[in-house]
């Protein structure tokens, strides 16, 4: 049985982190979120943070170079030694190219790319009402899918706070990068064979049943 080496991709809102993690949970695996990494990484105040903050607050991309490096070593660490969830990576394709490269090198590859996919009027919407706790990493939405209690996490009564880059204005550029420098993304992958669909205007739980549908069954197909 090959490792559950996963790739979420798809238009920020989509709702891939959430997808990420209930899939980290089902199959004990890591999930690596790149805007999770570098945001911690604002926060701490690193030299990575010092360099992503700008371009983070415009919507933009981080250069290649650098988010190459921060993927690499995670991947080769140990607890990815079963398998891994990545979700924000790669985003362009010399990122995917770098990825494919190193996974080479490993002689691993990748299972399956998981695209959830959303139109940008609904991720628009969904992303003025997401609010999340840093200190759990749980996501809400105040429209969709309220915590019981207004502005605190479930898990721990933590404060729940809306990311610098979810306000409109900068919505609007990271949804122009996601067509200009991502989509190319969902060509590269469906012509190696790896690429799988999924309606992320359905509900949460819709889109999970689907994909562990969808990977039993990959699973299945291999073993025959
Ligand atoms: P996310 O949480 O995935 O929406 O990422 C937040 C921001 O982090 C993005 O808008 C980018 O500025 C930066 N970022 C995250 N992942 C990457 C990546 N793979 N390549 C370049 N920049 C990234």
């Amino acid at each position: 049985m090959s490792e559950l080496n996963l790739i979420m991709l798809g238009p920020p809102g989509a709702g891939k982190g959430t997808q990420a993690k209930r899939l980290a949970k089902d199959f004990g695996l890591p999930h690596y979120a790149t805007g999770d990494i570098l945001r911690a990484a604002v926060d701490e105040g690193t030299e990575l943070g010092r360099k992503a903050k700008p371009i983070m607050e415009s919507g933009g991309l981080v250069p290649d170079e650098i988010i190459i490096g921060v993927i690499a070593e995670r991947i080769a660490s140990p607890e990815a030694a079963d398998g891994f969830i990545l979700d924000g990576f790669p985003r362009t394709i010399p990122q995917a190219e770098a990825l494919g490269e190193q996974l080479e090198r490993l002689e691993r590859r990748i299972f399956a790319v998981l695209l959830i996919d959303a139109p940008d009027e609904e991720v628009v919407k969904r992303i003025s009402g997401r609010r999340f706790s840093k200190e759990t990493g749980q996501i809400y939405n105040v429209h969709f899918d309220p915590p019981k209690r207004e502005g605190r996490c479930e898990v721990d009564g933590s404060e729940l706070v809306q990311r610098d880059d979810d306000k409109p204005e900068v919505v609007r550029d990271r949804l122009a990068t996601y067509h200009e420098q991502t989509t190319p993304l969902i060509e590269y992958y469906d012509e190696r064979g790896l690429l799988r669909r999924f309606d992320g205007t359905r509900s949460p739980t819709e889109v999970h049943d689907h994909i562990r549908a969808t990977l039993a069954t990959l699973r299945l197909e291999e073993g025959l």
